[in-house]
């Protein structure tokens, strides 16, 4: 998906704050945290939706949701955190690269 800024990321040609990578997926700090700690968890290869994952996609999606409480953890919310995964227009989501927000820990420190 040539303008799809996540894979523009995953490819290395934008900038992003790294949290975790291997061969399948990669965390990064969301670019507008609405928390202390927020990151997104993606896999490299582009689907769109959650909508549009099949069961092609299940194995990644089980490693994807329990790697979010390890790195969650490694990033400081050993108390626990909170996950969402927005689908579609009607879901809220903006960016079409399907990703797991993990965040928690309180309001973000305020920029000036
Ligand atoms: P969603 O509404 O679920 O599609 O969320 C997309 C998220 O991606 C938002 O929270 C954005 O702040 C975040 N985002 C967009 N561009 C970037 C970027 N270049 N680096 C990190 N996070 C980004
Ligand atoms: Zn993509």
């Amino acid at each position: 998906m040539s303008d799809c800024i996540f894979c523009k990321i995953v490819a290395g040609q934008i900038p992003s704050s790294k949290v975790y990578e291997n061969d399948e997926v990669l965390a990064f700090h969301d670019i507008h945290p609405f928390a202390r700690v927020h990151f997104l968890l993606i896999p490299k290869a582009h689907v769109a939706t959650l909508a549009d994952c099949t069961s092609v996609h299940e194995a990644l999606l089980g490693r994807m949701l329990l790697l979010a409480p390890r790195l969650a953890k490694e990033q400081g919310l050993e108390a626990g955190f909170k996950t969402l995964i927005n689908t579609g227009r009607g879901g809220g989501q903006e960016v079409f690269h399907v990703h797991i927000h993990v965040f928690g820990g309180g309001e973000p420190a305020k920029r000036s």
